[in-house]
């Protein structure tokens, strides 16, 4: 990285160690064209990104409203709540995990229909036809033939 003194591309690493039991890591650099030392630490960014709505407003991520959507799509459907939490968590982990400080809902809403596409085609179908607004029921039909087609094997991508 440049130095923050004189500006130089070159520094150089001359210490590195974890710190925050593991979490951190704590760089000791020296320029090497001014020769002023100075300290970097390292952190992964797991901050959970802020949703961009398709008006361009913002807003926190709220699982609560995830939680609610896939619940909807799922009503009456043989699915245990356990497994709906366990695709919740792993969309708030991919979410966090993509180290981005903002995404579009767009696509949270594809993580969504990937996760429920996993759990239940009828409430894939639901979610998506509302989700991607199907503009007239061709697009419907295509969808539903498609995973017709697809059987019931939902790793495929
Ligand atoms: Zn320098």
């Amino acid at each position: 990285m440049h130095c923050p003194f004189c500006a130089a591309d070159d520094t150089k690493v001359i210490d590195s160690r974890l710190v925050a039991d593991g979490g951190q890591v704590r760089r000791r650099r020296e320029c090497l064209s001014c020769g002023e030392r100075f300290t970097t630490f390292e952190t992964a960014e797991l901050v959970m990104p802020r949703i961009v709505k398709s008006d361009g407003s913002r807003e926190p991520f709220d699982d609560a409203k995830l939680r609610a959507g896939m619940l909807r799509a799922l009503e009456k459907r043989p699915v245990s709540m356990e497994d709906l939490e366990a695709a919740i968590t792993r969309i708030g982990h991919r979410l966090r995990a993509s180290g981005e400080r903002e995404l579009p809902a767009r696509e949270v809403g594809e993580l969504v229909m990937e996760e429920l596409r996993l759990l239940d085609d009828v409430a894939y179908v639901r979610f998506a036809s509302v989700y991607r607004s199907f503009q007239d029921i061709s697009d419907f039909r295509a969808e539903v033939d498609r995973l017709e087609q697809a059987g019931r094997k939902p790793a495929d991508p």
